[in-house]
């Protein structure tokens, strides 16, 4: 059999119009790939119907910008050129059309008008530049290009190097839109925070730090800072930005908690590994918010440290199991908040370490390994909460998710396969 696809476009009152043949498949069935639209016909679908509705689009809408704004006389048609304006689905060719400039109003610029450069001044769809954007967010250009390839009717124009230029553009006005960077957002006074409506629930955000090479110093590496942030009820969203190199690192923050419906009185809780400049990008945020150390790093340290007792017991098994029970008591206070009786047992383990007298090759690096972490929980008291009080009230203390942030956006691109630094 043969199917015939037709297209039929009215006016806004209604008036009927011929429908025009756009595709005509021979569809006959042998096997199970004939059945219905193959891949390739519907790309020829999508583009001629596209080709179609644009083009008829674009008549009225340039009809309509033909008179003169000031004295609704028709301009005069001064010809036209072709233009191509890239949609996803596929390449429409459209005839620019040029208008003298009226009569009323000679002498005041340029000679002609083009309406329609004027509506599409990039010639790109902003839908294409929005899935060409999220997809090579996703895999290398390349691969990004040639997916869409795959899908859409989009073959031509379609490569690593416009899809960048795409990406780029998109980032610059992104970047454009998003105002400039203050070290306060705390507006208003108590007393005005006090009369806000009571906000949803609390936002937890996690922010921490990961590597990237240098695409052309390959030696070099630079930090990226990602974040995720939690609101108890709505939708997840992520955050990332160079650190050092981006200006507006906080706004591009708080932007987002505000995309999440954050108020002045709304309680927030940033969870870091305690490092300086993420926890200079939490302050003077919110009134209501707190920074607390999040307790998959502390764990991580501590993990570290039992790692070297084990390998003291392996020289000496009374020391080695003497020391990771007291490990095993740190961790235990630092889970309830007894920050200050930690920090005693802290000290008693450190000073147990001074007077070892193993010949465990790794002392050393044991030894300060246990003072950078001593030093680590002084710095960060302040950020320290009772975790099990927390934890058992269903609160989250840890930013692990944040940590699968960081391997999902940087280490994932960083694979030799994927060749994104
Ligand atoms: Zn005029």
């Amino acid at each position: 059999m043969r199917v015939k696809i037709l297209l039929q476009i009215t006016t806004d009152d209604g008036e009927p119009a011929g429908a025009e043949e756009i595709a005509s498949f021979g569809k006959s069935v042998k096997q199970a790939e004939d059945l219905g639209l193959s891949l390739a016909e519907s790309k020829m679908l999508l583009a001629a119907a596209q080709q179609r509705i644009v083009e008829a689009q674009t008549k009225n809408w340039i009809e309509a910008q033909r008179c003169c704004e000031v004295c609704s006389r028709r301009r005069r048609s001064k010809g036209s050129y072709p233009i191509i304006f890239h949609t996803l689905f596929g390449d429409v060719k459209l005839a620019s059309p040029r208008f003298h400039r009226c009569a009323c109003r000679e002498g005041n610029g340029r000679a002609t008008v083009s309406p329609l450069t004027e509506l599409l001044p990039h010639h790109v769809a902003p839908e294409r530049l929005y899935l060409e954007t999220r997809w090579a967010s996703l895999v290398p250009y390349a691969a990004a290009a040639e997916l869409l390839g795959d899908v859409l009717p989009v073959e031509t124009g379609v490569n690593a190097t416009t899809l960048r230029q795409h990406v780029l553009r998109v980032a610059e006005r992104a970047e454009a839109e998003l105002p400039k960077d203050r070290c306060t957002f705390m507006d208003g006074s108590p007393a005005d925070w006090q009369t806000l409506p009571v906000p949803d629930g609390r936002i937890i955000v996690g922010l921490d730090g990961g590597y990237v090479r240098d695409w052309t110093e390959r030696k070099n590496n630079f930090e990226v800072i990602v974040g995720r942030s939690m609101p108890e009820d709505g939708a997840p969203r992520y955050l990332g930005f160079v650190h050092g190199f981006d200006q507006k690192p906080k706004r591009r923050l708080v932007d987002m908690l505000e995309s999440q419906g954050m108020q002045a009185n709304q309680d927030i809780t940033f969870l870091t590994d305690g490092g300086e400049e993420v926890r200079a990008l939490t302050e003077r945020i919110s009134p209501c918010s707190e920074h607390v150390l999040d307790w998959f790093h502390i764990t991580m340290r501590i993990t570290v440290l039992g790692q070297f007792a084990k390998g003291v017991a392996q020289c000496d098994e009374e020391a080695g199991a003497r020391l990771t029970k007291e490990l095993e008591r740190i961790k235990w206070k630092l889970w309830h908040g007894n920050t200050i009786a930690a920090q005693d047992v802290i000290e008693d383990f450190e000073d147990e370490l001074s007077e070892l007298d193993v010949d465990y090759p790794n002392l050393r690096k044991f030894i300060v390994a246990a003072r950078e972490f001593a030093v680590y929980i002084a710095s960060n008291t302040a950020s320290l909460i009772n975790y099990g009080e927390r934890y058992r009230s269903g609160e989250r203390i840890s930013s692990a998710f944040v940590e699968a942030t960081v391997n999902a956006v940087v280490s994932k691109r960083f694979a030799k396969k994927q060749q994104m630094q």
